[in-house]
This record gives C-alpha cells, structure tokens and sequence, in this order.
C-alpha cells in the first residue's frame, strides 16, 4: 500500500506509518506540487495536515485513494463533497490540538490585558517606560465565551482560575449545568470584559461578530480570536482598536493567511501570531498518533473516525 504523505509530520508518527505501507514523503520536496500530482495517482493513503490543498482536479487523479487523513482539525483543505461522492474516507483529529490552542489564547488574553509584547519591544529599545503600560487585571471581570465546544469549554476552566466569572454563547447548546452562565449574543458582547471566539467555521459562523455586533461591545474590552479568520469583521475591528474604543486583542486566525493588511496590525494594542494556535510538538505528536490509529481503524473497517 502506498501511503503519501505530503506535509511535515513528527518522525514517531512516520516510523508507525511505515509498518502500514510504502511511505513517500513528499513534504519538504522542491516541487511539492509536481511530486504531488504525480505521486497521487497511484497512492492509497494520503496524509496531510493544512499546507495542501486536495482539490477535486488534484483528487480526480487519485483514482486508487481509500484514505485521506487529516492530520489536525480542519478539513477546509479537501474538496470533503467530491472525496464522498468517489467513496473516499475522509479522517481528522479534531481534539489533538486543542489544548495547545486553548493555552495560545490564554497568552493573548494575557498579552492584551498587559500590553506585554509592546513593554518587552519598548525596554529592548532602551526605553524604561513604565507609564504607558497601565494594564487591566482579569480577576474578578466577566469573560464571554462565543462557542462552548471543547476550546471554549477549557478556556473556561483555565480562565475560572483567573477569577473570572464566565458566560457564554452557543445556540446548540442546551440546559446547560456548569457554573458558566449561557446567554444570548448581543447581552454577552455588550457586558463582557474579555469576549473569546471559538467557533467552527461554517456559513451561519461566517462573520458573525459582524460591524453591527463588534458595535455592541463594551467600552474598554478585549477580544481575542483564535477559532476561523472570517468569523470577524477585521476592518472594523481595526477600527475599534484605533479610535481605542476596545482596549486591546488577540488574533491567530485571519479571514486571508496570510494576512495582506499587516500595516494595521502596528500601532494598535493587538497581538498577532501566524496561525499558530496547533504549534506544539505535543499537538503535533498527539494529531499525528490519532492519525494513525484512525487509518488503521479505517483499514481494519471500523468507518467510526470517517467524516
Ligand atoms: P467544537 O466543534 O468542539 O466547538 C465549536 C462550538 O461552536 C460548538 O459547541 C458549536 O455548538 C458552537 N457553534 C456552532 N455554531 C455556532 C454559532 N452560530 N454561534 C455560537 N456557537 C456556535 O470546536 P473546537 O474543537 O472547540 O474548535 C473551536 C475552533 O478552534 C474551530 O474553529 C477550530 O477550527 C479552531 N482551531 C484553531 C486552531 C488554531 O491553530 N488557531 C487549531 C485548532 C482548532
């Protein structure tokens, strides 16, 4: 069986998945694009993580693909309609990385609240300016959580250790029992301190915290958006941090990767990191062991991991 695997994966992961088959990786190849459309073609197997894109032309080669893995959350990359309708299983490791995102977030919650990355910029330009950095303190303020699945919920854990009094939004969510309190968008955005997203992307999450809604946020907060770029309405967040409407962000996630404003993101209290919020080795480790023990789950015709 030839498996071809076409991003980078951790060297443990790679030695199990050469007990299952040939392995090609065609991941820090030259011409990855040309090695891909040649090596797809007679490939069983095919793992990837988000730097490549299974199209449906790219698939339409692949005629003897059983298996595609996704090696993290996100299968925005394959063409999932077209891989189904050719009977291909398609897996992910939807929670292997979650704690890792979940940690990045807490940072730039941090990080907002502190203005931390613009005082260490300041002193490592010679300056000892202790004034402009006058920051907030979380305890005792209320953090709005905009998606209560498994990010959001272990924000909540992280952030209730904090001090903070949590509440959330999330519609598919129902009778809940936690300590956190549920409510309805526009009350969350308008009383919280802190709001943090953490959707799935899908067309009714797309631009949710839209012009009208980043509008009814509270004077002086923070958001922070580590889930899908595109659930935001960048621009006029841009603009909320300029006139200092909002106090501060954080973002990982942009509605384009990479992001063709960076200009906007100086001189505002944000934090910006490049889509990072997976980039552990612990992530990576545990997304490329679910990984594998998915394809032989598939192998061995247990479809429970198929998508
Ligand atoms: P999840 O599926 O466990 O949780 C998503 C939650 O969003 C669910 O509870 C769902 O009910 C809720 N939801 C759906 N539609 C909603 C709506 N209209 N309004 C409010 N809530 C809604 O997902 P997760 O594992 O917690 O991941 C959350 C996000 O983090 C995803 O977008 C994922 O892609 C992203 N992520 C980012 C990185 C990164 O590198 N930054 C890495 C992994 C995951």
């Amino acid at each position: 069986m030839k498996i071809l695997i076409c991003d980078q994966l951790n060297n443990k992961v790679l030695d199990e998945l050469k007990q299952l088959g040939k392995c090609l990786d065609i991941s820090s190849s030259e011409n990855k694009e040309k090695d891909l459309l040649e090596n797809i073609v007679d490939s069983e197997i095919v793992v990837i993580r988000s730097g490549t894109v299974l199209t449906k032309e790219i698939l339409e080669l692949g005629k003897m693909i059983k298996i595609i893995a996704r090696c993290g959350v996100g299968v925005d990359n394959i063409d999932l309609e077209y891989a189904k309708q050719q009977e291909i299983a398609v897996t992910n490791a939807p929670s292997a990385n979650i704690i890792s995102v979940v940690e990045l977030t807490a940072a730039l919650i941090l990080n907002a609240a502190r203005k931390i990355p613009q005082a260490d910029q300041s002193l490592k330009n010679s300056n000892w300016d202790r004034a402009s950095f006058m920051g907030i303190e979380l305890h005792g303020k209320q953090l709005g959580i905009v998606g209560f699945g498994k990010a959001g919920k272990l924000l909540s854990e992280r952030m209730t250790s904090f001090g903070m009094k949590i509440v959330f939004y999330d519609p598919y969510i129902k009778d809940w029992k936690g300590h956190e309190q549920s409510t309805d968008l526009d009350s969350l955005l308008g009383t919280s301190d802190v709001v943090s997203v953490h959707v799935i992307k899908t067309d009714e999450t797309k631009n949710l915290l839209s012009k009208d809604k980043l509008d009814l946020m509270k004077k002086g907060s923070i958001i922070v958006n580590t889930s899908r770029g595109g659930v935001l309405d960048e621009d006029h967040l841009f603009k909320l941090l300029q006139s200092q409407y909002l106090y501060g962000a954080g973002l990982d996630v942009y509605e384009n990767e990479p992001p063709s404003n960076t200009e906007k993101l100086k001189n505002v209290n944000i934090t910006s990191t490049p889509h990072i919020g997976a980039s552990t080795k612990e992530a990576q480790l545990k997304a490329g062991i679910d990984t594998v023990e998915n394809i032989k789950k598939i192998l061995s015709g247990d479809n429970s991991v198929v998508l």
